[in-house]
């Protein structure tokens, strides 16, 4: 039976839960056997401790695994959390207020033109005070779940670097 290695193709589901700041264990999401995780091995997307932890497994097998901040986003960052003039959010001089929002994610560019997605924190007068970490940054990260099939990767799946098909792009 195939194992998980480099250019295979990873089908999981899982549960993915987080411990907070209250250490509290909630449950962030789910991918069932009808919408299971479908990807490339080495191109997840995920922290590379994520794919260790399956490297070596075959379908049918159980992983239960956590990733610490180190591992996974990162420590919260106090420094991400900056303040940013109001008008920044103005189009032709009008804030909106659908989008201006405590708790939404907005896409922000830096001095750079780097692109961010920043969480609405507060909204004060003068500035919005906005929070740049991952959302998950700061969080111990459980993943408990099962293999559900592994198998090769076709040359066109390797040459574009994602998986086609079921679970995958139509193109
Ligand atoms: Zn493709």
């Amino acid at each position: 039976m195939a194992q998980i290695s480099e250019k295979k193709v990873v089908t999981i589901t899982y549960d993915l839960s987080v411990t907070d700041e209250n250490q509290e264990k909630v449950l962030v999401e789910s991918a069932e056997a009808d919408a299971p995780m479908v990807f490339l091995f080495g191109q997840s997307g995920l922290p590379e401790e994520f794919e260790r932890q399956l490297d070596g497994k075959q379908a049918g097998d159980s992983f239960n695994f956590s990733l610490t901040p180190k591992q996974a986003y990162g420590e919260y960052d106090q420094q991400a959390v900056v303040d940013i003039p109001k008008n920044v959010f103005e189009i032709d001089g009008q804030i909106d207020g659908e989008m201006l929002q405590v708790g939404n994610f907005l896409p922000m560019a830096d001095n750079q033109g780097h692109h961010m997605q920043g969480k609405v924190l507060e909204i004060g007068d003068e500035a919005v005070k906005m929070d740049f970490n991952h959302p998950l940054a700061g969080m111990v990260m459980h993943f408990d779940g099962k293999v559900a099939d592994v198998r090769e990767a076709t040359q066109e799946e390797l040459d574009h670097g994602h998986v086609h098909g079921e679970g995958g792009h139509h193109h």
